[in-house]
Protein backbone atom coordinates (compact mmCIF):
# COMPACT_ATOMS: atom_id res chain seq x y z
CA UNK A 1 0.00 0.00 0.00
CA UNK A 2 0.97 3.45 -0.81
CA UNK A 3 2.23 6.11 1.79
CA UNK A 4 -0.15 8.77 1.39
CA UNK A 5 2.20 10.99 2.79
CA UNK A 6 4.88 10.42 0.38
CA UNK A 7 5.64 12.94 -1.99
CA UNK A 8 8.00 11.13 -4.04
CA UNK A 9 5.44 9.34 -6.50
CA UNK A 10 3.77 11.14 -9.83
CA UNK A 11 0.35 10.56 -9.14
CA UNK A 12 -2.23 10.57 -12.21
CA UNK A 13 -6.40 10.71 -12.21
CA UNK A 14 -9.19 11.14 -14.40
CA UNK A 15 -9.58 14.83 -13.22
CA UNK A 16 -13.02 15.42 -15.15
CA UNK A 17 -16.55 13.78 -14.44
CA UNK A 18 -16.59 10.16 -14.90
CA UNK A 19 -18.33 9.06 -18.19
CA UNK A 20 -18.24 10.30 -21.51
CA UNK A 21 -17.88 13.91 -22.03
CA UNK A 22 -16.94 15.63 -25.28
CA UNK A 23 -13.37 16.54 -23.40
CA UNK A 24 -11.84 14.73 -20.62
CA UNK A 25 -8.92 16.41 -18.54
CA UNK A 26 -5.78 13.83 -17.34
CA UNK A 27 -3.84 15.30 -14.78
CA UNK A 28 -0.54 14.07 -13.54
CA UNK A 29 1.61 15.47 -10.63
CA UNK A 30 5.07 14.98 -9.33
CA UNK A 31 8.15 14.77 -10.12
CA UNK A 32 8.34 12.89 -13.42
CA UNK A 33 5.13 14.50 -14.14
CA UNK A 34 7.17 16.19 -17.13
CA UNK A 35 9.62 13.64 -17.83
CA UNK A 36 6.53 10.90 -18.33
CA UNK A 37 4.11 13.50 -20.52
CA UNK A 38 7.29 13.72 -22.93
CA UNK A 39 7.51 10.19 -23.42
CA UNK A 40 4.11 10.03 -24.87
CA UNK A 41 3.53 13.63 -26.20
CA UNK A 42 6.64 14.00 -28.83
CA UNK A 43 5.31 17.16 -30.31
CA UNK A 44 8.22 19.34 -28.40
CA UNK A 45 10.14 18.85 -25.37
CA UNK A 46 7.99 19.78 -22.41
CA UNK A 47 10.54 20.67 -19.92
CA UNK A 48 11.61 23.60 -22.34
CA UNK A 49 8.41 25.20 -22.22
CA UNK A 50 7.26 27.76 -19.89
CA UNK A 51 5.24 27.52 -16.90
CA UNK A 52 1.11 27.84 -17.54
CA UNK A 53 2.13 27.37 -20.93
CA UNK A 54 -0.66 25.43 -23.75
CA UNK A 55 0.75 23.05 -26.74
CA UNK A 56 -1.19 21.16 -29.33
CA UNK A 57 0.01 17.71 -30.21
CA UNK A 58 -0.73 13.90 -30.45
CA UNK A 59 -0.09 11.38 -27.64
CA UNK A 60 1.64 8.08 -28.96
CA UNK A 61 1.41 4.51 -27.58
CA UNK A 62 4.50 2.44 -26.83
CA UNK A 63 4.01 0.93 -30.52
CA UNK A 64 4.28 4.40 -31.77
CA UNK A 65 0.69 4.01 -32.52
CA UNK A 66 -1.28 7.55 -32.52
CA UNK A 67 -3.37 7.22 -29.17
CA UNK A 68 -5.16 11.19 -29.54
CA UNK A 69 -4.79 14.59 -30.45
CA UNK A 70 -4.62 16.38 -27.25
CA UNK A 71 -3.75 20.12 -25.56
CA UNK A 72 -1.34 19.39 -23.12
CA UNK A 73 -1.00 22.09 -20.07
CA UNK A 74 2.02 22.67 -18.14
CA UNK A 75 2.42 24.17 -14.90
CA UNK A 76 6.11 23.91 -12.96
CA UNK A 77 6.16 24.06 -9.21
CA UNK A 78 5.66 25.39 -7.24
CA UNK A 79 3.36 27.79 -9.34
CA UNK A 80 1.06 24.74 -9.91
CA UNK A 81 -2.10 23.60 -8.30
CA UNK A 82 -0.10 21.41 -5.40
CA UNK A 83 2.83 23.06 -6.44
CA UNK A 84 4.90 20.44 -8.02
CA UNK A 85 5.14 19.56 -11.77
CA UNK A 86 1.94 19.26 -13.29
CA UNK A 87 0.75 18.46 -16.72
CA UNK A 88 -2.89 18.55 -17.57
CA UNK A 89 -4.35 16.21 -20.99
CA UNK A 90 -7.00 17.52 -22.60
CA UNK A 91 -8.29 14.57 -24.74
CA UNK A 92 -11.60 13.50 -26.30
CA UNK A 93 -13.62 12.39 -23.92
CA UNK A 94 -14.43 8.55 -24.59
CA UNK A 95 -14.22 6.83 -21.30
CA UNK A 96 -12.05 4.59 -23.43
CA UNK A 97 -9.78 7.71 -24.45
CA UNK A 98 -9.27 8.80 -20.98
CA UNK A 99 -8.20 5.22 -19.85
CA UNK A 100 -5.74 4.11 -22.88
CA UNK A 101 -4.12 7.83 -21.63
CA UNK A 102 -4.13 6.67 -17.64
CA UNK A 103 -2.48 3.73 -18.94
CA UNK A 104 -0.07 5.11 -20.36
CA UNK A 105 0.76 6.95 -17.77
CA UNK A 106 1.07 4.46 -15.53
CA UNK A 107 3.09 2.27 -17.28
CA UNK A 108 5.23 5.19 -17.48
CA UNK A 109 5.91 5.56 -13.78
CA UNK A 110 2.75 7.52 -12.47
CA UNK A 111 0.03 5.77 -10.10
CA UNK A 112 -3.30 6.23 -9.38
CA UNK A 113 -4.05 9.13 -7.31
CA UNK A 114 -6.08 8.40 -4.16
CA UNK A 115 -9.17 10.31 -3.83
CA UNK A 116 -8.31 13.64 -3.39
CA UNK A 117 -4.86 13.21 -3.20
CA UNK A 118 -3.59 16.27 -5.71
CA UNK A 119 -5.60 18.26 -2.93
CA UNK A 120 -3.68 16.38 -0.32
CA UNK A 121 -0.36 17.69 -1.80
CA UNK A 122 -1.64 20.82 -2.16
CA UNK A 123 -2.03 21.17 1.60
CA UNK A 124 1.47 19.51 2.04
CA UNK A 125 3.13 21.22 0.20
CA UNK A 126 1.62 24.56 1.90
CA UNK A 127 -0.32 25.77 -1.35
CA UNK A 128 -3.68 25.22 0.95
CA UNK A 129 -4.72 25.66 4.29
CA UNK A 130 -6.47 22.74 6.09
CA UNK A 131 -10.16 24.73 6.09
CA UNK A 132 -9.87 25.04 2.11
CA UNK A 133 -8.27 21.69 1.75
CA UNK A 134 -11.45 20.23 3.67
CA UNK A 135 -13.69 22.15 1.56
CA UNK A 136 -12.17 20.83 -1.31
CA UNK A 137 -12.13 17.49 -0.80
CA UNK A 138 -16.18 17.22 0.72
CA UNK A 139 -16.66 18.72 -3.17
CA UNK A 140 -14.63 15.40 -4.10
CA UNK A 141 -16.28 12.94 -1.66
CA UNK A 142 -19.49 14.15 -3.40
CA UNK A 143 -18.30 13.69 -6.61
CA UNK A 144 -16.16 10.35 -6.23
CA UNK A 145 -19.15 8.63 -4.11
CA UNK A 146 -21.19 9.15 -7.82
CA UNK A 147 -18.15 8.32 -9.59
CA UNK A 148 -18.31 5.33 -7.35
CA UNK A 149 -22.02 4.31 -8.18
CA UNK A 150 -21.38 4.52 -11.33
CA UNK A 151 -18.98 2.66 -11.81
CA UNK A 152 -20.47 -0.26 -9.32
CA UNK A 153 -23.34 -0.15 -12.15
CA UNK A 154 -21.12 -1.19 -14.90
CA UNK A 155 -20.39 -4.31 -13.61
CA UNK A 156 -22.64 -6.42 -14.99
CA UNK A 157 -24.22 -9.99 -13.68
CA UNK A 158 -23.65 -10.73 -9.72
CA UNK A 159 -19.99 -9.59 -10.24
CA UNK A 160 -20.19 -7.64 -6.91
CA UNK A 161 -22.17 -9.82 -4.98
CA UNK A 162 -19.78 -13.14 -5.64
CA UNK A 163 -16.61 -10.85 -4.24
CA UNK A 164 -18.84 -9.95 -0.97
CA UNK A 165 -19.68 -13.20 -0.56
CA UNK A 166 -15.89 -14.34 -0.70
CA UNK A 167 -15.01 -11.19 1.19
CA UNK A 168 -17.40 -11.79 4.15
CA UNK A 169 -15.85 -15.28 4.27
CA UNK A 170 -12.98 -14.26 4.19
CA UNK A 171 -13.20 -11.80 7.00
CA UNK A 172 -14.79 -14.19 9.15
CA UNK A 173 -11.22 -16.01 9.05
CA UNK A 174 -9.71 -12.50 9.56
CA UNK A 175 -11.02 -12.30 12.74
CA UNK A 176 -10.42 -15.97 14.10
CA UNK A 177 -6.75 -15.46 13.00
CA UNK A 178 -7.20 -12.17 14.81
CA UNK A 179 -8.89 -13.74 18.09
CA UNK A 180 -5.95 -16.81 18.08
CA UNK A 181 -3.56 -13.57 18.55
CA UNK A 182 -5.54 -12.98 21.71
CA UNK A 183 -4.95 -16.70 22.94
CA UNK A 184 -0.87 -16.13 21.84
CA UNK A 185 0.52 -18.09 24.79
CA UNK A 186 -1.73 -20.87 24.27
CA UNK A 187 -0.89 -21.88 20.99
CA UNK A 188 -4.73 -22.79 19.95
CA UNK A 189 -5.77 -22.52 16.10
CA UNK A 190 -9.30 -21.31 15.52
CA UNK A 191 -9.05 -20.85 11.74
CA UNK A 192 -8.69 -24.44 10.28
CA UNK A 193 -5.80 -23.43 7.80
CA UNK A 194 -7.08 -26.06 5.22
CA UNK A 195 -10.58 -24.57 5.10
CA UNK A 196 -8.70 -20.83 4.81
CA UNK A 197 -6.46 -22.19 2.31
CA UNK A 198 -9.32 -23.86 -0.25
CA UNK A 199 -10.63 -20.52 0.23
CA UNK A 200 -8.22 -18.32 -0.58
CA UNK A 201 -7.62 -20.69 -3.92
CA UNK A 202 -11.23 -19.94 -4.50
CA UNK A 203 -10.93 -16.22 -4.16
CA UNK A 204 -7.63 -16.07 -6.47
CA UNK A 205 -8.95 -18.11 -8.87
CA UNK A 206 -11.89 -15.52 -9.04
CA UNK A 207 -9.74 -12.38 -9.23
CA UNK A 208 -7.75 -13.94 -11.77
CA UNK A 209 -10.64 -14.73 -14.21
CA UNK A 210 -11.94 -10.74 -13.87
CA UNK A 211 -8.44 -10.02 -14.25
CA UNK A 212 -8.02 -11.79 -17.55
CA UNK A 213 -11.60 -10.37 -18.98
CA UNK A 214 -10.33 -7.18 -18.15
CA UNK A 215 -7.10 -7.86 -20.64
CA UNK A 216 -9.23 -9.72 -22.87
CA UNK A 217 -12.57 -8.29 -22.39
CA UNK A 218 -12.91 -5.05 -23.29
CA UNK A 219 -14.12 -4.85 -26.78
CA UNK A 220 -13.16 -1.56 -27.39
CA UNK A 221 -9.13 -2.24 -26.77
CA UNK A 222 -9.11 -3.91 -30.48
CA UNK A 223 -11.73 -2.09 -31.89
CA UNK A 224 -15.31 -3.18 -32.74
CA UNK A 225 -15.10 -5.61 -35.93
CA UNK A 226 -17.68 -3.89 -37.96
CA UNK A 227 -18.76 -5.59 -41.48
CA UNK A 228 -20.05 -3.53 -44.34
CA UNK A 229 -22.33 -6.01 -46.63
CA UNK A 230 -24.78 -5.94 -49.41
CA UNK A 231 -25.50 -6.62 -52.40
CA UNK A 232 -22.80 -5.19 -55.50
CA UNK A 233 -23.38 -1.91 -56.11
CA UNK A 234 -25.47 -1.08 -53.00
CA UNK A 235 -23.18 1.64 -52.39
CA UNK A 236 -20.81 0.42 -49.49
CA UNK A 237 -17.26 1.82 -50.81
CA UNK A 238 -19.02 4.83 -51.32
CA UNK A 239 -20.49 4.62 -47.78
CA UNK A 240 -17.01 3.75 -46.35
CA UNK A 241 -15.08 6.48 -48.36
CA UNK A 242 -17.69 9.07 -47.00
CA UNK A 243 -17.76 7.56 -43.20
CA UNK A 244 -14.16 7.88 -43.59
CA UNK A 245 -13.19 11.06 -45.09
CA UNK A 246 -14.94 13.05 -42.65
CA UNK A 247 -12.72 11.62 -39.70
CA UNK A 248 -9.54 11.61 -42.29
CA UNK A 249 -7.50 13.28 -39.57
CA UNK A 250 -7.67 10.34 -37.15
CA UNK A 251 -7.95 7.02 -39.62
CA UNK A 252 -5.23 4.58 -40.65
CA UNK A 253 -5.02 1.93 -42.47
CA UNK A 254 -4.53 -1.48 -41.34
CA UNK A 255 -1.98 -3.38 -43.04
CA UNK A 256 -3.46 -5.88 -44.73
CA UNK A 257 -5.03 -8.69 -43.05
CA UNK A 258 -6.75 -10.41 -46.06
CA UNK A 259 -6.16 -9.85 -49.50
CA UNK A 260 -10.37 -10.24 -49.89
CA UNK A 261 -11.42 -7.20 -47.87
CA UNK A 262 -10.26 -3.85 -46.98
CA UNK A 263 -10.15 -2.77 -43.08
CA UNK A 264 -10.02 1.29 -41.87
CA UNK A 265 -10.28 2.41 -38.46
CA UNK A 266 -13.02 4.56 -37.94
CA UNK A 267 -13.10 6.59 -34.41
CA UNK A 268 -16.58 7.99 -33.36
CA UNK A 269 -15.97 9.55 -29.92
CA UNK A 270 -12.74 7.75 -29.46
CA UNK A 271 -14.51 4.75 -29.80
CA UNK A 272 -12.72 2.97 -32.57
CA UNK A 273 -14.23 0.36 -34.60
CA UNK A 274 -12.60 -1.97 -37.29
CA UNK A 275 -14.75 -1.47 -40.65
CA UNK A 276 -14.36 -4.72 -42.96
CA UNK A 277 -15.72 -4.10 -46.52
CA UNK A 278 -16.51 -7.50 -48.24
CA UNK A 279 -17.03 -8.49 -51.48
CA UNK A 280 -20.84 -8.25 -52.42
CA UNK A 281 -23.68 -10.98 -51.46
CA UNK A 282 -24.99 -12.24 -54.75
CA UNK A 283 -25.81 -16.04 -56.07
CA UNK A 284 -22.46 -16.83 -56.80
CA UNK A 285 -22.30 -16.83 -61.06
CA UNK A 286 -18.73 -17.80 -61.10
CA UNK A 287 -15.84 -19.45 -59.51
CA UNK A 288 -14.02 -16.39 -57.88
CA UNK A 289 -17.29 -14.63 -56.77
CA UNK A 290 -18.26 -17.53 -54.61
CA UNK A 291 -14.94 -17.57 -53.00
CA UNK A 292 -15.94 -13.81 -52.12
CA UNK A 293 -18.79 -14.55 -50.98
CA UNK A 294 -17.84 -17.50 -48.85
CA UNK A 295 -15.48 -14.90 -47.04
CA UNK A 296 -18.19 -12.63 -46.35
CA UNK A 297 -20.18 -14.54 -44.13
CA UNK A 298 -17.12 -15.78 -42.88
CA UNK A 299 -16.28 -12.31 -41.84
CA UNK A 300 -19.73 -11.84 -40.49
CA UNK A 301 -19.71 -14.90 -38.42
CA UNK A 302 -16.23 -12.81 -36.60
CA UNK A 303 -17.90 -9.45 -36.17
CA UNK A 304 -19.66 -7.57 -33.63
CA UNK A 305 -21.72 -5.13 -35.53
CA UNK A 306 -23.35 -5.99 -39.50
CA UNK A 307 -24.03 -2.61 -41.28
CA UNK A 308 -26.29 -3.90 -44.28
CA UNK A 309 -26.18 -1.82 -46.85
CA UNK A 310 -29.37 -1.88 -49.79
CA UNK A 311 -29.96 0.05 -52.64
CA UNK A 312 -33.71 2.09 -51.48
CA UNK A 313 -34.67 3.22 -54.91
CA UNK A 314 -34.25 -0.90 -56.50
CA UNK A 315 -34.35 -3.10 -53.71
CA UNK A 316 -37.54 -3.90 -52.11
CA UNK A 317 -38.32 -4.42 -48.25
CA UNK A 318 -39.22 -7.95 -49.09
CA UNK A 319 -35.83 -8.27 -50.92
CA UNK A 320 -34.23 -6.89 -48.08
CA UNK A 321 -35.77 -9.12 -45.33
CA UNK A 322 -34.61 -11.80 -47.58
CA UNK A 323 -31.11 -10.98 -47.42
CA UNK A 324 -31.59 -9.51 -43.43
CA UNK A 325 -32.60 -13.37 -42.71
CA UNK A 326 -29.65 -15.20 -44.21
CA UNK A 327 -27.18 -12.55 -42.06
CA UNK A 328 -28.66 -12.54 -38.89
CA UNK A 329 -27.38 -14.63 -35.95
CA UNK A 330 -27.19 -14.59 -32.32
CA UNK A 331 -24.94 -11.89 -30.88
CA UNK A 332 -24.57 -9.53 -33.72
CA UNK A 333 -25.52 -6.13 -33.76
CA UNK A 334 -27.32 -5.31 -37.23
CA UNK A 335 -28.12 -1.49 -38.58
CA UNK A 336 -29.92 -1.41 -41.45
CA UNK A 337 -28.82 1.31 -44.05
CA UNK A 338 -31.16 2.31 -46.67
CA UNK A 339 -28.70 4.01 -49.30
CA UNK A 340 -29.87 6.07 -52.05
CA UNK A 341 -32.83 7.96 -50.38
CA UNK A 342 -31.85 10.71 -52.64
CA UNK A 343 -33.15 8.66 -55.54
CA UNK A 344 -36.41 7.67 -53.52
CA UNK A 345 -39.75 7.71 -55.40
CA UNK A 346 -42.73 10.03 -53.72
CA UNK A 347 -44.30 8.33 -51.34
CA UNK A 348 -42.20 5.28 -50.84
CA UNK A 349 -41.89 4.18 -47.72
CA UNK A 350 -39.16 2.07 -45.25
CA UNK A 351 -39.36 0.24 -42.77
CA UNK A 352 -39.53 2.63 -39.69
CA UNK A 353 -35.96 1.25 -37.99
CA UNK A 354 -33.37 1.34 -41.34
CA UNK A 355 -31.53 4.22 -41.45
CA UNK A 356 -32.18 6.76 -44.37
CA UNK A 357 -28.44 7.46 -46.06
CA UNK A 358 -27.03 8.91 -49.18
CA UNK A 359 -23.42 8.06 -49.13
CA UNK A 360 -23.27 10.13 -52.52
CA UNK A 361 -24.27 13.35 -51.00
CA UNK A 362 -23.20 12.95 -47.23
CA UNK A 363 -26.64 12.40 -45.84
CA UNK A 364 -27.50 10.76 -42.84
CA UNK A 365 -23.86 10.04 -41.60
CA UNK A 366 -24.31 12.13 -38.68
CA UNK A 367 -27.16 10.22 -37.49
CA UNK A 368 -25.27 6.89 -38.11
CA UNK A 369 -22.36 7.31 -36.35
CA UNK A 370 -24.36 8.33 -33.22
CA UNK A 371 -26.09 4.77 -33.78
CA UNK A 372 -22.89 2.94 -34.26
CA UNK A 373 -21.22 4.53 -30.81
CA UNK A 374 -24.41 4.35 -28.81
CA UNK A 375 -23.77 0.48 -29.80
CA UNK A 376 -21.16 0.34 -27.39
CA UNK A 377 -21.73 3.08 -25.06
CA UNK A 378 -25.01 1.82 -23.88
CA UNK A 379 -23.57 -1.82 -23.88
CA UNK A 380 -25.45 -3.51 -26.61
CA UNK A 381 -22.29 -5.14 -27.18
CA UNK A 382 -21.28 -7.33 -24.88
CA UNK A 383 -18.53 -9.85 -24.07
CA UNK A 384 -19.77 -12.88 -22.64
CA UNK A 385 -19.68 -12.94 -19.10
CA UNK A 386 -18.55 -10.35 -16.80
CA UNK A 387 -16.05 -7.90 -17.40
CA UNK A 388 -13.92 -5.62 -15.59
CA UNK A 389 -13.44 -2.56 -17.53
CA UNK A 390 -12.54 -0.02 -14.80
CA UNK A 391 -8.82 0.92 -14.01
CA UNK A 392 -9.41 1.00 -10.53
CA UNK A 393 -11.39 -2.12 -10.63
CA UNK A 394 -8.33 -3.69 -12.06
CA UNK A 395 -6.07 -2.11 -9.74
CA UNK A 396 -7.77 -3.33 -6.55
CA UNK A 397 -7.84 -6.83 -7.94
CA UNK A 398 -4.23 -7.06 -8.81
CA UNK A 399 -3.55 -5.58 -5.43
CA UNK A 400 -6.07 -8.12 -4.07
CA UNK A 401 -4.05 -10.80 -5.81
CA UNK A 402 -0.86 -10.22 -4.76
CA UNK A 403 -2.11 -10.59 -1.03
CA UNK A 404 -3.74 -13.47 -1.31
CA UNK A 405 -0.83 -15.08 -2.78
CA UNK A 406 1.48 -14.10 -0.05
CA UNK A 407 -1.37 -15.40 2.37
CA UNK A 408 -0.64 -18.69 0.21
CA UNK A 409 2.84 -18.44 0.48
CA UNK A 410 2.74 -18.01 4.21
CA UNK A 411 -0.03 -20.49 4.85
CA UNK A 412 2.93 -23.05 3.27
CA UNK A 413 5.31 -22.00 5.32
CA UNK A 414 3.73 -22.14 8.29
CA UNK A 415 3.25 -18.30 9.30
CA UNK A 416 2.41 -17.30 12.43
CA UNK A 417 -1.42 -16.29 12.42
CA UNK A 418 -0.54 -12.88 13.07
CA UNK A 419 1.17 -12.21 9.55
CA UNK A 420 -1.18 -14.08 7.84
CA UNK A 421 -3.89 -11.77 9.38
CA UNK A 422 -1.90 -8.81 8.06
CA UNK A 423 -1.77 -10.34 4.26
CA UNK A 424 -5.61 -11.54 4.89
CA UNK A 425 -6.25 -7.69 5.62
CA UNK A 426 -4.18 -5.98 2.58
CA UNK A 427 -6.82 -9.04 0.30
CA UNK A 428 -10.01 -7.64 2.33
CA UNK A 429 -8.98 -3.93 1.42
CA UNK A 430 -8.06 -4.64 -2.03
CA UNK A 431 -11.57 -6.51 -2.31
CA UNK A 432 -13.80 -3.57 -0.18
CA UNK A 433 -12.00 -1.11 -2.58
CA UNK A 434 -14.02 -2.91 -5.61
CA UNK A 435 -17.63 -3.72 -3.89
CA UNK A 436 -17.15 0.04 -1.59
CA UNK A 437 -16.90 -1.73 1.22
CA UNK A 438 -13.71 0.06 2.84
CA UNK A 439 -13.87 -0.89 6.31
CA UNK A 440 -10.82 -1.15 9.35
CA UNK A 441 -14.00 -1.08 11.46
CA UNK A 442 -15.80 -3.70 9.42
CA UNK A 443 -13.23 -5.96 10.81
CA UNK A 444 -13.23 -4.72 14.50
CA UNK A 445 -17.04 -5.13 14.41
CA UNK A 446 -16.65 -8.67 13.22
CA UNK A 447 -14.62 -9.66 16.19
CA UNK A 448 -16.55 -7.59 18.78
CA UNK A 449 -19.65 -8.58 17.78
CA UNK A 450 -19.53 -12.14 16.79
CA UNK A 451 -16.49 -13.44 19.29
CA UNK A 452 -17.30 -11.02 22.45
CA UNK A 453 -15.71 -13.57 25.17
CA UNK A 454 -16.13 -11.59 28.26
CA UNK A 455 -13.20 -8.59 27.41
P1 LIG B 1 -20.68 -1.15 -53.85
O1 LIG B 1 -20.59 -2.11 -54.98
O2 LIG B 1 -21.72 -1.57 -52.87
O3 LIG B 1 -19.38 -0.86 -53.19
O4 LIG B 1 -21.24 0.22 -54.45
P2 LIG B 1 -20.45 1.54 -54.84
O5 LIG B 1 -20.08 2.30 -53.65
O6 LIG B 1 -19.38 1.22 -55.81
O7 LIG B 1 -21.61 2.36 -55.58
C1 LIG B 1 -22.29 1.91 -56.72
C2 LIG B 1 -22.85 3.07 -57.47
O8 LIG B 1 -23.88 3.71 -56.72
C3 LIG B 1 -21.82 4.16 -57.74
O9 LIG B 1 -22.05 4.67 -59.05
C4 LIG B 1 -22.14 5.22 -56.71
O10 LIG B 1 -21.79 6.51 -57.15
C5 LIG B 1 -23.61 5.09 -56.56
N1 LIG B 1 -24.08 5.52 -55.25
C6 LIG B 1 -23.58 5.15 -54.02
N2 LIG B 1 -24.27 5.75 -53.02
C7 LIG B 1 -25.22 6.51 -53.62
C8 LIG B 1 -26.25 7.38 -53.12
O11 LIG B 1 -26.44 7.56 -51.90
N3 LIG B 1 -27.06 7.96 -54.01
C9 LIG B 1 -26.88 7.79 -55.37
N4 LIG B 1 -27.72 8.42 -56.17
N5 LIG B 1 -25.94 7.00 -55.86
C10 LIG B 1 -25.10 6.36 -55.02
Amino acid sequence: MYNYLDLQDTIVAVASPAGAGAIAVIRLSGKSAISIANGMFRAKDLSQQESHSLHLGYIYDEAGQRVDQVLCSVFKGPTSYTREDVIEFSCHGSPYIQQRLLSLCLRSGARLAKEGEFTLRAFLNGQLDLAQAEAVADLIAADSEAAHQMALQQMRGGFSQQIEGLRKELLQFASLLELELDFGEEDVEFAQRKELEELLLKIRAMIKQLMDSFQLGNVLKEGVSTVLAGRPNAGKSTLLNALLNEERAIVSDIAGTTRDSIEELLNIDGIQFRLIDTAGIREASDQIEAIGVEKTYEKIAQSTVLLYVYDASQLSQEECEADLARLRREGLAVLVLANKCDQLEEGQTLAADHFRLSAKQKEGLGELRSALRNLVVEGQIHQQGTTVNNLRHYQALEEGYQAIDAALLGLEEGLSGDLLAMDIRAALRALGEITGKVDVEDLLENIFGQFCIGK
